[in-house]
């Protein structure tokens, strides 16, 4: 990615689309998307607020499609975009903005602020002005595969311990299966239980599945990077394996935007409809559940809450799913504050979590979801997302709580009754 900045400008002009001229010139500037942000809420800073945060593309678009934006320009009253404006801009676009859509939810005009943010980085990224950490996790997801330079090996030790664990061989490209499993590599690195887990929920269940040597990555770091051309050849990589192996559906994972990405973006960045349905294994655990495929036994002693992650629950429309599984488990289940589709971000998401300058920043926001948990006085805290259970943890960490962190698909697993059939 060559740093060049006409083109950054020229893209930004491209950005602008009639949604987000609309948007801007729709905008009443009340405010209202400022409390909606954690990074506004936890800092009072306003360079925080939503739409600020897209000034620069504010500044093209006043000056090349408005009549009093082009004439301040011609008299010099109002500046071109600079290099090292979009430079300064960085923090604002990438570090504090999680595209968790919080925002987008509270606007009175209905102004898509995810959208526009993602407008911009996709200008700011082309004139070299993102972040060093999603550029290396982009970089990454196209030369090796993965974000976090996951190979096929690390996939398949995983496989490898869960035959060991649990004596079951976990089909590896079996054309003609009913599902493909594709992971994040935070799972794949971080949580190999996850892997153990559906392995054995799929056995009583009595599905063919299988993950794909060639598409076993989920994480879409084009979307947050903000540079669709990648988003399109991440998402056509797990198209063709689908595809390839004539799979009725994909399980998207425990992981946020992946499940945006895939099911919800897909086909635009890719022109055409799948051949395939895309589910989150939230959707899918629920349906063989519905259908009397497992049971369960035996309930959680603890009170447990859930973390509803933003691209599954607010922007994915995931909502029933995790709490009808919860149910299954846990007898002393209590809702944050919030909770659902006005949920609040982790702080981790968006491709922040991959940006080592975001971290202070980061961790200050955080203090929201602290709060929340506190008021529910849960002693555990289950979520969806592997990228969001990594920033809950280190957010606990800094802040000195010891609540542990779970993923839904474990914790229901922990509970299934295996063998007998239902
Ligand atoms: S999408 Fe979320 S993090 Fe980004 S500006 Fe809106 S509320 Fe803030
Ligand atoms: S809530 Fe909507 S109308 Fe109000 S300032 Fe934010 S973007 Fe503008």
């Amino acid at each position: 990615m060559t740093a060049s900045l006409d083109k950054g400008i020229s893209v930004l002009k491209e950005m602008i689309d009639a949604p987000i001229a609309s948007y801007f010139s729709s905008c009443v500037h009340c405010g209202l998307c400022a409390e909606a942000c954690l990074f506004y809420t936890e800092t009072g800073d306003p360079k925080y607020t939503p739409i600020h945060k897209l000034k620069p593309l504010r500044r093209v678009y006043q000056q090349e499609y408005t009549l009093l934006g082009r004439f301040a320009k011609m008299l010099g009253l109002s500046k071109p975009v600079t290099d090292s404006e979009l430079e300064e801009w960085k923090p604002l676009v990438y570090d504090s903005c999680t595209l968790c859509g919080r925002c987008s939810m509270v606007c009175p005009v209905g102004n898509d602020i995810v959208y526009m943010v993602r407008r911009l980085r996709e200008g700011m990224a082309i004139s070299g002005h993102a972040p060093d950490g999603l550029i290396g996790a982009s970089r990454r997801a196209v030369e090796i595969g993965s974000p976090m330079g996951v190979k096929l090996a690390a996939v398949q030790a995983q496989m490898k311990h869960v035959r060991q664990d649990t004596g079951i061989e976990i089909p590896l490209d079996a054309a003609g299966a009913e599902y493909m499993l594709i992971m994040s590599s935070m799972e794949i690195i971080n949580f190999p239980e996850y892997l153990g887990a559906i392995a054995r929920i799929m056995k009583q269940a009595g599905k063919s599945w299988t993950l794909c040597s060639e598409a076993f990555e989920a994480t879409n770091s084009g979307i947050q990077i903000g540079v669709s051309d990648i988003a399109r050849v991440l998402v056509q990589r797990i198209v063709d394996g689908a595809e390839k192996l004539k799979v009725k559906t994909v399980i998207s994972p425990e992981c946020g935007h992946a499940y945006t990405a895939l099911r919800w973006e897909g086909p635009n960045l890719i022109g055409r409809p799948y051949t395939f349905d895309v589910l989150h294994i939230l959707e899918v655990l629920d349906g063989f559940h519905k259908e009397g495929l497992f049971k369960t036994s035996g309930f959680e002693d603890e009170r447990l809450t859930f973390h509803d992650p933003c691209q599954l629950v607010r922007r994915g429309g995931v909502f029933d799913e995790p709490r009808n599984l919860l149910k299954l488990v846990a007898k002393d289940f209590v809702e944050m504050s919030d909770a659902g589709k006005m949920n609040w971000c982790c702080g981790g998401g968006g491709g922040v979590s991959a940006i080592e300058e975001a971290e202070q920043l980061r961790l200050q926001a955080f203090k929201i979801k602290k709060s929340q948990l506190e008021q529910t006085g849960a002693k555990t805290l289950v979520t969806a997302c592997a990228n969001c259970r990594i920033v809950i943890e280190e957010g606990l960490e800094h802040y000195k709580m010891h609540i542990p962190v779970v993923g839904l698909t474990e914790t229901l697993a922990d509970h299934l009754v295996e063998g007998e059939k239902p």
